[in-house]
């Protein structure tokens, strides 16, 4: 008897990505391309389609497809709410219109949220009851699971993280606002401090092991600053592990022992021995926790 299969899309403001998925959460067949971020909605709508008839030509035993899409998006009615990496994607039905255009059901969700259920059923988080998952990219984004569930929130929206204040009157943020954990520890940030002296986060990484001064000061700095946040986060939803994902998780060993220097410091005793560990499913995991919301 063969498995049951579905399709997780992942939308992102760079790259369009969809993959046809099964019940053990192995790809079976992947396809991407450049999104058209600045063509609308109905245009990136046929961008899925095109990539779905691709990697599914006989769409027998397929469940349905799930969607992974940069936020703000109300996930309860299926709507974008403005996603600022998206032209045109404000108050738009998006949820709708994939699945006229896919003939399947579909289910969207917070791009954060469909990693976090990526990495909890078939990643590093597996089995788990409680756990953060936390991307550093762009920007910071998070997803929870706690008491065996997602936390979706109102209008799905919980586990914007990376816009808890951290910092009174502090760095200016994307969202608008000041001294926001994402304003200092993002890819971003990260980038902007090391720019004097790297001309990107991966030969920063790339000097520190070597003993260099500058680097290892700079990769110290980047994770005090994860760490502050992440302390938070423990306090907060009380994990059984930490999840780190995103492009800034391609320096976790040598951002460890930082992270791992300031959670001590900030977090209460009873909180201090949660495993902080690296995600296990890399780029895949919003199109393989996509497609098992629909499994
Ligand atoms: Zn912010």
């Amino acid at each position: 008897m063969s498995k049951a299969r579905a399709i997780g899309i992942d939308i992102g403001g760079t790259s369009l990505r969809a993959a046809l998925v099964d019940s053990s959460g192995h790809i079976l067949a992947r396809e991407e391309t450049a999104t058209l971020a600045q063509a609308g909605p109905q245009a990136v709508v046929q961008q899925i389609a095109d990539l779905v008839a691709k990697i599914a030509p006989d769409r027998t035993g397929i469940t349905g497809a799930g969607i992974s899409s940069p936020g703000p998006i109300d996930t309860e009615r299926g709507l974008a709410l403005g996603v600022p990496t998206l032209a045109g994607w404000s108050d738009i039905p998006i949820a709708s219109m994939i699945q006229t255009a896919l003939n399947l059901p579909v289910r969207l969700e917070n791009d954060a949220i469909a990693a976090a259920i990526g990495e909890w059923k078939f990643g590093a988080g597996q089995g788990l009851s409680h756990l953060v998952y936390v991307t550093i990219s762009t920007g910071i984004g998070g997803g929870v699971i706690a008491d065996g569930k997602v936390l979706r929130g109102r209008m799905g929206m919980a586990g914007h993280i990376g816009h808890m204040t951290i910092e009174r009157d502090g760095a200016p943020c994307a969202c608008g606002n000041r001294g926001c954990w994402e304003a200092y520890a993002s890819g971003t940030a990260f980038a902007r401090r090391i720019s004097p002296h790297f001309p990107n986060p991966k030969s920063a990484f790339a000097a520190a092991p070597s003993g260099d001064p500058r680097a290892l000061q700079l990769v110290t700095e980047q994770a005090d600053w994860l760490g502050i946040g992440i302390a938070n986060l423990l306090h907060l939803f009380s994990p059984q592990t930490v999840i780190l994902g995103g492009g800034i998780a391609n320096g976790f060993p040598l951002l460890l022992p930082g992270i791992t220097h300031r959670v001590q410091a900030n977090a209460m005793p009873a909180f201090r021995d949660v495993p902080i560990v690296p995600a296990a499913l890399g780029e895949n995991a919003g199109l393989i926790g996509a497609a098992a919301m629909v499994m």
